[in-house]
């Protein structure tokens, strides 16, 4: 991987603040977008902006064919069958929303959902307002040492789990779950299985059949794409099966004013005028991924990781949090008498962006008995000399707190 081939393409890398070169560290919560994203959303605005399956107009055709597209090039992307299976939201939340709504209108009473005590709050919120509906019980499987408790998971799932949903990837201490055992133990029970894979697609290889995941979500702005387009996948038979969530134009064959009938897969899922500009922004995006291999990026980022946490733990009074072995670019940390916010103010003042804060996981805060937490993290564009140039405005608040 050529680094700085590389970050040439990304505008905003190459711009400076208060005269300094940007060191972006912050790509957990979102990635910075690559000309090529840029430009392909700029060519639709352009060149063929019409809305989409409702024109005979050649623009019209234009825009529906590139949305439909991005739809098959994602299914390929994460080994789906086809577009069929590829569903459209703004977001990884508004996939899980769906997912809890849906799926879950078709639940009964007394049926359990087995949830991880390392979900971000997209997937617990949406199951909570579920359970306000229905009579659900959730349940959280344990964490040990900044792993998933499989013994504990494997014990609270029993004849009453319908459901399990669990991340691929923790957003706070870049914990692998083995999603794939998981499934098994999920399919044993004869109980669905949901991936949030927001901190997973944009590092490592999905593949939904080797995981025989029954629903699977992520967002397109974590991994180069726009924001306000994110990825419901669900097996075709299940997503037959399933109700819709948001109802009106485009989602459906017919209505007459008794009835309506649902549109096909996946505009069935897919209300109102979509995302088009996104979309097709995503489908560049993807195409940038590609042609650098998410093998390659694991591979960069494991190298920044093995540094960053050798670099970083050499700094005295700090605290790392996380599992140890393979995680993905993310580096969570604590300076002993600094509040993250001061630490990430501190680094900004040289250019260098972080996230301080609860990291929308609040129930893992409060598991590890934390209330803030710095957190570094890296993608395709990010080199050691700016790992190094945050372990220096690291000591440079320290200093400035007198520790
Ligand atoms: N799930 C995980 C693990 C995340 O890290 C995030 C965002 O940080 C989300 C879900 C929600 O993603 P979005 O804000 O794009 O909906």
């Amino acid at each position: 991987m050529n680094i700085e081939k590389i970050r040439s393409d990304f505008p905003l890398l190459l711009q400076k603040h208060n005269g300094k070169k940007i060191k972006y560290l912050d790509n957990a919560a979102t990635t910075q977008k690559p000309k090529q994203v840029i430009n392909a959303i700029k060519k639709y605005y352009e060149k063929y902006n019409a809305n989409v399956h409702r024109g005979i107009n050649f623009l019209s055709q234009k825009a529906t064919e590139k949305f439909e597209d991005a739809h098959e090039k994602t299914a390929e992307f994460i080994n789906a069958k086809n577009y069929k299976e590829i569903i459209f939201t703004n977001n990884t939340t508004e996939a899980m929303n769906t997912i809890a709504y849906s799926l879950g209108s078709m639940l009964k009473n007394g049926d359990e959902i087995l949830l991880t005590k390392m979900e971000h709050h997209a997937n617990i919120v949406p199951w909570q307002e579920l359970a306000k509906r229905k009579k659900i019980k959730i349940r959280f499987a344990n964490i040990k040492n900044g792993k998933l408790d499989m013994e504990d998971l494997k014990e609270k799932t029993n004849s009453k789990t319908k459901i399990i949903s669990v991340t691929m990837a923790s957003n706070i201490l870049g914990t692998i779950n083995p999603v794939e055992k998981i499934s098994k133990i999920a399919k044993e029970q004869g109980a669905y299985f949901v991936v949030d894979a927001a901190q997973a697609a944009p590092h490592t290889k999905i593949n939904v059949k080797k995981i025989n995941a029954d629903l699977l979500a992520f967002s397109g702005h974590k991994m180069l794409g726009p924001t306000g387009i994110g990825v419901l996948y669900g097996k075709s038979e299940l997503l037959e099966k399933m109700p819709p969530f948001l109802t009106g134009g485009d989602m459906i064959s017919t209505v007459t004013l008794k009835q309506s009938r649902w549109n096909k897969l996946p505009w069935k899922f897919e209300a109102g005028t979509p995302n088009i500009a996104g979309a097709i922004g995503f489908d560049a995006a993807l195409d940038y991924l590609k042609k650098i291999k998410m093998e390659n990026i694991e591979a960069h980022e494991q190298k920044l990781m093995n540094y960053a946490e050798k670099r970083i733990k050499e700094i005295k009074g700090i605290e790392t949090y996380g599992p140890k072995g393979p995680k993905t670019g993310i580096l969570p940390f604590n300076i002993k008498g600094i509040h993250a916010h001061d630490v990430a103010g501190i680094l900004d003042e040289d250019a260098i962006a972080i996230r301080s804060g609860n990291h929308c996981a609040q129930p893992l805060m409060q598991e590890m008995n934390i209330e803030s937490l710095a957190r570094a993290s890296f993608y395709i564009y990010n080199t050691i000399e700016e790992i190094d140039s945050m372990a220096i405005g690291i000591e440079k608040a320290k200093k400035i707190f007198g520790i």
